[in-house]
């Protein structure tokens, strides 16, 4: 890695050469095995970044960025949205194991930005879509949307915690790719 950057400048750059490694292999090529685990269970964890992904199956960080065990502090939520247990999730990563990058990953066909945009706000699930409605406004295209709430999503996590960076993405389902805004 380049001296020159900072830790989580080095830490973006390592999961934006993961996820172009998944993509160019097609495989999953995080280490899971026997040596990293005694590794980690022995020291500890030391994750690189936190990423708030959304719940869908189709979206697997470690397998989009070929990170194994211990790299990734992830927080899976329907609609990748930051509430108060994701935001005390992220403030356990940051200020006791020392996570300095955050990344909000949206994805394509997220049916809860869907369920957003259609006002689905009945029962449980408004937690989750009335929050993403605050983010997207009036924004009818489901695309710009979908950016939008990651957009949102990420000023939160700016606001609760300036000294980290905080980066978005949004992962492509049908490619594999992930493009960062
Ligand atoms: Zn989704």
């Amino acid at each position: 890695m380049d001296s020159s950057l900072s830790k989580s400048e080095e830490a973006l750059l390592r999961l934006k050469n993961g996820n172009v490694k998944y993509t160019i292999s097609g495989f999953f090529t995080g280490e899971i095995g026997e040596r990293i685990r005694k590794e980690t269970f022995e020291n500890g964890q030391k994750p690189f970044a936190v990423v708030i992904s959304c719940s869908d199956s189709r979206v697997i960080p470690e397998v989009i960025f070929s990170c194994g065990i211990g790299e990734l502090f992830v927080i899976r939520v329907a609609g990748n949205v930051a509430l108060d247990t994701e935001m005390a999730s992220i403030d356990y990563c940051v200020n006791h194991l020392g996570v300095s990058l955050a990344v909000v990953l949206g994805h394509t066909n997220c049916g809860a930005v869907k369920a957003a945009l259609k006002g689905h706000n009945s029962g449980l699930v408004a937690r989750i879509t009335s929050d993403i409605q605050k983010g997207i406004g009036r924004e009818q295209d489901y695309c710009s949307a979908s950016k939008l709430n990651v957009k949102y999503q990420a000023e939160k996590l700016r606001e609760a915690f300036p000294s980290i960076k905080v980066a978005e993405a949004m992962y492509d389902i049908n490619t594999g790719c992930v493009s960062w805004l």
